[in-house]
């Protein structure tokens, strides 16, 4: 079977479009005996997803499974304790992303922390965290430094830059590809292949997932954001499957090259080094974090002030946030779902951010 559709002149808009290839994927799925299940492993594909209701209009023995795609969601609560603890302090100015306030942790989140007066302040970028630096001379302000490969170069770029004395960073950034070699591995999940997260995808490229089709015979494909983006990573997925194929295809090449941006790359080899991390609700990943190189250790937060916490890594009682991460179940599943778990009061950390599973599937559940 063939692809008609050119990919390089996608109108992501156009509802033709849409439909003609809802109709592709209903069509091969008449020739594929199994049932199927497509991971994605991003929290804006999600709502792309739950926004418009893709789901209803997939055929049954199809399924888009949700996986860890959340930033703030796979954050340890022992990071968050470590933050907890310097924002406490008379001398520091905690700063971090609107989302990360309300996450829960093994005692109050920042935005409580916030309320019983802790300097706390929400940044839109680490530069704005060192303006706020060289403006107050006479504090320490710490940068909660959480994300993916997406926004690791912005504070890779400003390290290199001599940042002020009074600056510093909680290090508890993730890296994707690590992650799809933990989720292949669960034999029960039985995922046929995954929707690459774009904006990942545009710093490291596409190269570095080539290792996993190849060793799993799964089919990966980067996709932008918008409907037909998702459509049609979705039916070049179910074709390579048709087809027995697995490789990594890139339906986002509008921003997305094979080899990544390279510049940003650089600039994250210069001030990080590849560590193994806890992700939260899943447990630890071999290379699937940064950590400061020797030459920026002095920005190091947790090494500055000598922080040491001793956390509980799980999550909140009742909570099945880890159940939801690795798409085991989806959030509705959850007993405390839209009950006493709620966007206004999260109880687990997939129910804060706007890229949390339960929470878009909070906004978007009578669609
Ligand atoms: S609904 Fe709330 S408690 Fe349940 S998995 Fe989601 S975030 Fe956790």
């Amino acid at each position: 079977m063939r692809m008609e559709i050119n990919w390089d002149h996608l109108s992501v808009e156009d509802l033709s479009l849409s439909k003609e290839i809802i109709a592709k994927i209903h069509k091969i799925m008449l020739k594929i005996p199994n049932p199927i299940a497509i991971m994605h492993v991003c929290g804006t594909h999600e709502y792309t997803i739950a926004k418009n209701g893709i789901r209803s209009l997939l055929p049954k023995n199809l399924r888009v499974i949700s996986g860890p795609g959340c930033p703030v969601c796979v954050c340890p609560a022992t990071d968050i304790d470590i933050a907890v603890e310097l924002a406490k302090r008379e001398d520091v100015i905690l700063t971090t992303f609107g989302d990360m306030m309300r996450v829960p942790s093994t005692t109050y989140s920042l935005l409580e922390l916030k309320a019983r007066g802790a300097q706390i302040e929400v940044v839109y970028s680490p530069h704005d965290a060192i303006e706020l630096a060289k403006n107050n001379p006479d504090k320490e302000v710490v940068f909660f430094a959480i994300g993916f490969e997406t926004t690791a170069p912005l504070i890779a770029f400003e390290l290199t830059m001599n940042p002020p004395s009074n600056f510093s960073i909680i290090c508890a950034y993730k890296l994707v590809p690590p992650a799809m070699d933990v989720l292949l591995k669960i034999p029960h999940l039985e995922i046929n292949g995954f929707i690459l997260p774009g904006h990942v995808c545009a710093i490291i490229g596409a190269k570095p997932f080539e290792e996993y089709p190849k060793r799993y015979k799964s089919p990966m494909v980067v996709s932008g954001f918008e409907v037909n983006d998702m459509l049609i990573s979705i039916y070049q997925i179910i074709l390579q499957l048709y087809n027995k194929t697995a490789t990594v295809g890139n339906s986002y090449t509008r921003v997305v090259q094979y080899e990544g941006n390279l510049q940003a790359q650089s600039y994250l080899e210069k001030a990080f080094e590849v560590t193994d991390s806890f992700w939260r609700g899943i447990g630890e990943i071999p290379n699937s974090g940064y950590q400061l190189r020797e030459k920026y250790h002095k920005y190091d937060a947790v090494k500055k002030f000598d922080v040491h916490v001793d956390s509980d890594p799980k999550m909140p009682l009742g909570c099945s946030c880890s159940d939801v991460l690795i798409g085991k179940i989806t959030p509705d599943k959850c007993a405390l779902f839209g009950k006493t778990c709620t966007p206004q009061h999260p109880i687990g950390p997939c129910m804060v951010s706007h890229e949390g599973a339960c929470k878009v599937n909070y906004m978007f559940r009578d669609i």
